[in-house]
């Protein structure tokens, strides 16, 4: 699937005629079935060679106007939900209305990216909604004639980088799940966290798995435990849907009765690939070998979840100084993966396993982390007022621009003056910043720069 692209904003601005202009004769898909409520339009838009799925609300209009607050955010946030990114329809030349301030409050609490487009731009009867719209605080408004037709290449170019992002996205989601028909208790409409399970031979993943699944209480599949090629197994632990792949412990209860077999780190990094978070086992007796780092740095590389498991904790004699020392080292040595969950585990008697299965939800969460774009833009202003970007031969660098590009890792772009010209540290000192001030510990975050201004901005044309 492609992009998906909403297109929201007060009844009257020109929704529907963007969404026709977008979509053309090419209109897909409209919910006509009787009783319900058409509130929403679907369909493939296109702007050159851009594609994208577009979704329209602009049904609304019908509904009755006592509710008609609360059905707009309804199916705002509705629509919002579903878009990689979203286009805020205001009409220039009617000017910012209550209702228009109204939504835009309601679009700045999600995390979806907002293109601000001024519709009913033609002619100069425009101009002076066009400089009241920037006091909604969505960026730059792309001036537009859903009508006549003018500035859509402008809305393109606007949208470029999002459905450009989001494909990438989805392509890499493609990739990395197999198509599985699974079941889970009735009630839940949970998917299935991935995790994969990894380390160096001997830290103790298959003591560790196979304690886990001597205690789920269900496991889906032909038969009742796994079959010998599957590759990943779902089930459930402590009331937490898991989808484990391909690790060692799997492998060797399937085969009982064959020679043990241990799976090696390169199969490890195959499940690396499938997960979307990974435990990396250490062993807490002889922790952050070289094999164990690189591990580490590989998952950080694929940008997956991480929490790392202090294995065999059960060993360990003087846990107070192990854990100062371990914590003291993973903040030396885990640069990628700054402030990561360390957990001291026994998969050997099953200590710390709940703490383990907690710390999983927690970072996952993080991991999925979206940021509004104007809180990252107070955040960057805040940054550059504190610490500004270094001169380069005289010249201040100007980061003018932030905005989250994806999450699954959190994925940052900066636009700026001359980002090649930032150095390493100073993106580093950004990224640190990004982790502090929104709470991301542990979660492998990408930010890079791109030249110019933010994306959203272009010279009004008329
Ligand atoms: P793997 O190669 O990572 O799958 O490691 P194994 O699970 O095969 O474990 C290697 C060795 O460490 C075995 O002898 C296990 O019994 C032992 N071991 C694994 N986990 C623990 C633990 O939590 N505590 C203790 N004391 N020993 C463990």
């Amino acid at each position: 699937m492609s992009a998906t692209v909403a297109i929201i904003g007060r009844p009257n601005v020109g929704k529907s005629t963007l969404f026709n202009r977008l979509v053309g004769k090419r209109l897909a898909l409209v919910d006509d079935t009787p009783g319900v409520t058409r509130d929403r339009r679907e369909g493939e838009g296109r702007i050159a060679h851009l594609e994208f799925s577009v979704i329209d609300t602009a049904g609304l209009e019908d509904a009755d106007v006592g509710s008609l607050e609360g059905r707009m955010r309804a199916q705002t946030e509705e629509a919002m939900r579903l878009a990689d990114v979203t286009l805020f329809v205001i009409d220039a030349r009617a000017g910012i209305t209550p209702l228009d301030e109204h939504f835009a409050d309601v679009v700045r609490k999600t995390d979806v990216p907002v293109i601000l487009v001024a519709n009913k731009s033609e002619g100069r009867a425009s101009d002076a909604g066009y400089y009241e719209s920037f006091g909604l605080g969505l960026g730059e408004p792309v001036p537009i004639s859903a009508e006549h037709g003018q500035g859509i290449y402008d809305l393109g170019d606007a949208l470029r980088p999002f459905v450009e992002e989001a494909e990438l996205e989805d392509s890499a989601l493609e990739n990395s799940s197999e198509e599985e028909d699974v079941e889970y208790e009735a009630g839940s409409v949970d998917k299935p966290l991935r995790i994969a399970v990894v380390g160096r031979p001997n830290a103790g993943k298959s003591t560790l798995i196979n304690h886990i699944l001597g205690e789920e209480r269900l496991l889906t599949g032909p038969e009742a435990g796994i079959t010998r090629d599957s590759i990943s197994v779902d089930l459930v632990w402590r009331e937490k849907y898991l989808k484990l792949f391909d690790t060692a412990g799997m492998r060797r209860k399937a085969r009982v009765n064959e020679k043990l077999e241990k799976l090696s780190v390169s199969d490890g990094i195959r499940a690396i690939k499938f997960a979307e978070l990974v435990v990396v086992v250490l062993d807490a007796t002889i922790p952050f070998e070289k094999q164990d780092l690189q591990i580490i740095e590989l998952v950080a590389r694929e940008g997956r979840a991480v929490v790392i498991a202090l294995n065999k904790w059960d060993l360990v004699e003087d846990r107070d100084t192990a854990w100062r020392e371990l914590r003291e080292e993973a903040t030396r040595l885990l640069n990628q993966i700054k402030g990561v969950t360390l957990v001291p585990i026994s998969g050997l008697n099953g200590f710390g396993l709940d703490k383990l299965l907690q710390e999983i939800f927690d970072a996952h969460k993080i991991w999925n982390m979206r940021i509004s774009t104007s809180r990252l833009n107070r955040w960057i202003d805040g940054v550059i007022a504190h610490h500004p970007p270094p001169a380069v031969a005289g010249k201040r660098i100007r980061i003018r621009y932030a905005t989250q590009v994806k999450s699954r890792p959190p994925h940052f772009v900066l636009f700026a003056s001359r980002p090649d010209k930032l150095p390493d540290s100073y993106l580093s000192y950004l990224s640190n910043s990004l982790r502090e001030t929104f709470k991301m510990p542990g979660t492998p975050i990408r930010v890079s720069t791109r030249k110019g201004e933010n994306p959203y901005a272009r010279k009004k044309k008329r």
